[in-house]
């Protein structure tokens, strides 16, 4: 008998046929003698709804009323679906987020959980009830509904699996793992056995939405393995672990985001205070900056050398961003503000990486033979990032797909596969 923590998304339990699917699903578990503890989001669009009637309101909704508002999608499906198992003889018992109760901190609209309380729970499964828990939501301590942040029920399973110890969280949703890039671009794109919650981070962040960042975060921290699967086809879907192996393959995967701009400031007198005279504004503005470059300057005509400054950030902030630098660039005696609104940003994303030398140079001479131009580079342990012109994305996202195989399986290592006699 195992104890499984299971989430359903909104496209899953997006009307009432998937969810008598769904309950079907989850009484088989039942019926093995596994305790189920089922999280499911709102139907598919709901969440959108609500927020766009609170949108035909004028005004600015007060945050707390928002998430009163927000958190009845769930409420919506926790009922249904509970009524679904009862229906095929299948005991269960819905929980809203303060029923359990699942308490956050009071940062409406992007609480942060801070305590589960799992009594409830453990009596609902220990009388062989399925416990359908509405996700995205919880309770603040002075009792007012809170909401997780957009895509929050992972968190939701997430954080019911580190309380209640289960050995895997499974996450099911309308695609059947996570795949070395977007198969929409790569149609030999291949679904990934497993990956690393460290790899799994850069490709969530960089734009491969199957799982919500903070729930990654949250499972890394804690030590849930994930497992993403699709709902309505068998398979063994993703494995998201701690865990890496003998021989990781050296590329995992490559996430690119269509959403960057670019933003230069030339001829900057290269002074102690420039980052922060350029970016400071900006981080006010709560613009969230990407990638950033400073460059050396050889160019040292007068008393002082001068430098160019380079960042991204996502095209919505575009012309926000540029009219601050303009502001700020007669203040720092820069010569020019330049920017370009619309460019993608292609990664390169692999833990095994950390011990091969080569990456990088592999990755350029392939672009180069593609004549891809490229605009910025930027680099971590696990990650080689590339800012390009949009027209070049396809092009260099398939290029470097096939340069680094990964349409093929990874080669298993040899001495995991042969049993030794020696013992
Ligand atoms: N219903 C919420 C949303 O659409 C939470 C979730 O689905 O995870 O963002
Ligand atoms: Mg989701």
């Amino acid at each position: 008998m195992a104890l499984i923590v299971q989430k359903y998304g909104g496209s899953s339990v997006g009307s009432i046929d998937k969810i008598k699917k769904i309950a079907e699903k989850v009484k088989g578990y039942r019926d093995q003698g596994d305790q189920v503890v089922v999280v499911v989001s709102a139907m598919g669009g709901e969440t959108d709804r609500l927020t766009e009637l609170a949108g035909d309101l004028s005004g600015k909704p007060v945050p707390r009323e928002m998430d009163v508002l927000l958190s009845t999608g769930e409420q919506v499906t926790i009922a249904l679906l509970a009524m679904a198992l009862q229906h095929i003889d299948c005991d269960a018992r819905s929980f809203t987020g303060w029923q359990v109760p699942i308490v956050s901190d009071e940062y409406h609209s992007k609480a942060r959980i801070e305590e589960i309380k799992e009594a409830n729970l453990r009596a609902a499964l220990d009388a062989g009830q399925v416990a359908v828990v509405a996700g995205f939501q919880g309770i603040t301590s002075d009792g007012s509904i809170s909401t997780l942040g957009r895509g929050g029920s992972d968190t939701t399973a997430v954080a019911l699996a580190a309380a209640l110890g289960t050995d895997e969280c499974q996450i099911y949703t309308d695609v059947d793992g996570v795949y070395t890039t977007d198969p929409r671009v790569v149609p030999n794109a291949r679904r990934l056995e497993k990956i690393t919650f460290e790899e799994m981070l850069e490709m969530a962040s960089l734009g491969s939405k199957v799982l919500q960042i903070r729930a990654v975060e949250f499972a890394g921290k804690y030590g849930v393995p994930l497992r993403v699967l699709s709902t309505f086809e068998e398979g063994p879907g993703t494995l998201i672990t701690l865990e890496e192996y003998v021989e990781e393959p050296i590329i995992s995967g490559i996430a690119f985001t269509k959403d960057e701009s670019q933003l230069t400031v030339l001829g900057v007198p290269d002074r102690p205070g420039i980052a922060y005279a350029v970016l400071g504004p900006i981080g006010e503005a709560n613009i969230e900056v990407d990638m950033i470059l400073q460059n050396v300057s050889g160019d040292s005509s007068s008393d002082y050398t001068l430098t160019d400054f380079t960042f991204t950030v996502h095209k919505r902030d575009y012309e926000a961003a540029k009219e601050m630098l303009e502001k700020v660039a007669p203040e720092i005696g820069a010569r020019e503000v330049a920017g370009t609104p619309n460019v993608c940003k292609v990664s390169l994303v692999g833990v095994g990486m950390r011990s091969h030398a080569n990456v990088a140079a592999r990755m350029f001479k392939v672009l180069a033979d593609e004549n891809v131009n490229i605009r910025m580079i930027s680099t971590t342990e696990i990650k080689i990032s590339i800012v390009v012109e949009n027209k070049y994305l396809e092009l260099a996202v398939r290029a470097l797909h096939d340069e680094f195989d990964l349409d093929e399986e990874p080669k298993k290592v040899e001495s995991e596969l042969t049993p030794t006699d020696e013992q």
